[in-house]
């Protein structure tokens, strides 16, 4: 662990850390769905609604200017951290969602009747129900890679299922239901391997590992800043040039046009082409803080002290009678699913709550997960690293409370 990580006064940069719910201190373990935001990424929103707010690439003044400049001066932080090649490969987007449904409409230019596309297991709805449209659109086929009981993707399958007709193979770095962290790399090669292109959901690997784009030799990976300290309605596609290149636009409008005619329209160049009317300014801005606070502290520092955490919890929930926990993979991020036999997942949580302690509890937009082990939902504790031990004990000794209650 590093020597300079306190995490007393990392919580001192979170002003929601010090509210009460129900009466209670909040003990905020829902930062899969969402994380909280540091006062220092606050100070940034604040800073631009108060003095610098314009819309960007088309004011000749002086707060148009300022605002464009910080905005691009953004996408180059996130080009750095994510080692991009090109800042024109940082795509703006609200956020992974936006960020797929923009690379699946674009597909439908590209597929044909009988290719077949690959999805695993363990996605979230919003990487599965794009291709399903987009099958649907081209009547191309989605083939699906099977997992294992401890939530781990099963690799021999996924060779088998890939083919030269293999055109997009579309996965999760780390799924937000079970923690797992899949073997993106070895995903990549093979799906390369047949000339597939490959598209990675990095929205719940981005607060936890930082991932290298040249290095992985990725096509395509998505990230959500709502989940890494930022605010929501923002996030990136990470698009390599040459693929960018090959997809159509994705909606039409202002900023995205080379010129206009109502005979014909060219499209602007990239990154423009795929951001069409005015984006989220502020939002773009304040995610570029997010990643400067968290790289403050260092990812790697995170990463250890994350994984402190998660390793207390899970010997401490396991301690608990009839406590089971789904997702047992050997690479995990800090997030634990789990069941208590014979109890009700939401009647769990609500108790939590009063206890003014927030942990979600249903499907976590994974129903195929919760299919898979005939569950209707966990109650899902994900950790981030203004958490703490006491903060786990409190959960602990309300989850006992609550079987109590329940039984
Ligand atoms: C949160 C999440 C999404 C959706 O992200 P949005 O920010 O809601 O668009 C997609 N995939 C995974 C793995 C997620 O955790």
């Amino acid at each position: 662990m590093n020597d300079t990580f306190n995490v007393s006064s990392i919580r001192r940069d979170f002003p929601i850390l010090s509210r009460e719910v129900n009466g209670k201190p909040l003990v905020y373990f829902d930062n899969a769905a969402t994380s909280q935001t540091p006062q220092q990424v606050i100070d940034v929103i604040v800073d631009y609604y108060s003095t610098y707010n314009a819309n960007i690439h088309r004011g000749v003044h002086a707060l148009s200017q300022e605002a464009t400049d910080k905005y691009e001066q953004a996408r180059h932080t996130i080009q750095k951290h994510f080692n991009i090649a090109k800042a024109h490969e940082v795509i703006f987007t609200s956020g992974t969602t936006h960020s797929i449904n923009l690379v699946a409409n674009g597909f439908s230019a590209l597929l044909q009747s009988g290719d077949e596309i690959i999805v695993s297991a363990l996605e979230h709805h919003s990487n599965i129900v794009p291709w399903q449209m987009l099958c649907e659109r081209t009547g191309a086929i989605l083939k699906v890679i099977p997992m294992n009981l401890d939530g781990e993707l099963l690799m021999d399958a996924y060779q088998n299922l890939l083919s030269t007709k293999t055109k997009l193979v579309f996965c999760n770095h780390v799924s937000n239901a079970l923690g797992t962290v899949n073997p993106i790399k070895q995903i990549i090669n093979k799906a390369h391997e047949v000339g597939a292109a490959v598209l990675i959901d990095g929205a719940q690997a981005a607060p936890h590992i930082k991932a290298d784009m040249q290095e992985l030799n990725v096509d395509f990976y998505t990230v959500s800043a709502h989940k890494m300290c930022g605010p929501t309605g923002t996030g990136i596609l990470y698009g390599k040039e040459e693929w960018l290149n090959k997809l159509p636009p994705y909606q039409g409008g202002g900023e995205m046009i080379a010129e206009v005619t109502f005979e014909k329209t060219t499209y602007a160049d990239l990154p423009h082409k795929f951001e069409a009317g005015t984006p989220n300014i502020c939002g773009g801005i304040a995610f570029a803080a997010a990643l400067d606070y968290m790289s403050g502290i260092g990812f790697q520092t995170i990463a250890e002290y994350e994984h402190e955490l998660l390793s207390y919890a899970t010997e401490q929930l396991l301690t608990i009678d009839k406590l089971k926990i789904y997702g047992t993979a050997k690479e995990k991020t800090s997030v634990i699913s789990f069941n208590i036999e014979g109890l009700h997942p939401y009647d769990i949580g609500s108790i939590l709550d009063k206890l003014g302690v927030a942990v979600r509890t249903g499907h976590h937009c994974a129903q195929p997960i919760m299919d898979f082990y005939k569950i209707p939902g966990t109650i899902r504790a994900s950790f981030s690293f203004y958490n703490t031990k006491d903060e786990i004990d409190i959960l602990v000794e309300g989850v006992k409370r609550a079987q109590n209650m329940l039984q």
